[in-house]
């Protein structure tokens, strides 16, 4: 691992250093169970490949991207939310909230969601 990913927590679930409930893979994609769920149903999609955040990314990342977006469609078919409704978020930077420096999208599910801000 280079030394962005090695002190990555989302690299190390990637690697299998670290345990996760898996929900759905692809070659590029992970989605796993969040530790700290929100909502009754919550699930983290990931790229395998480590990048930042969304302005980060650039025309090569377009594949992975779709993926991301169809992966989430994917989980939540797979937590039976997706009749019922989702959110999909994606917190990029300080002030966008962002804990974990690795792109990742929220699946949010399972309750009626509050109103963003
Ligand atoms: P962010 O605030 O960066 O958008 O979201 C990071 C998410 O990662 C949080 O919801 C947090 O609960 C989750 N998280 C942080 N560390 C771990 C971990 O080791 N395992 C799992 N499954 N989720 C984690
Ligand atoms: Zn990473």
């Amino acid at each position: 691992m280079s030394d962005e990913t090695s002190d990555c927590i989302f690299c190390k679930i990637i690697a299998g250093e670290i345990p996760c409930t898996k929900v759905y893979e692809s070659d590029t994609v992970l989605a796993f169970e969040d530790i700290n769920p929100l909502a009754p149903v919550h699930v983290l999609v990931v790229p395998k490949r480590h990048v930042v955040q969304a302005d980060q990314c650039t025309e090569s990342d377009r594949e992975m991207l779709g993926d991301m977006m169809l992966a989430a469609g994917e989980v939540a078919r797979i937590k039976r939310v997706s009749e019922t409704g989702y959110r999909l978020t994606a917190n990029n930077g300080r002030q966008g909230g962002q804990e974990v420096l690795h792109l990742h999208m929220h699946v949010l599910g399972g309750r009626r969601m509050r109103r963003m801000g």
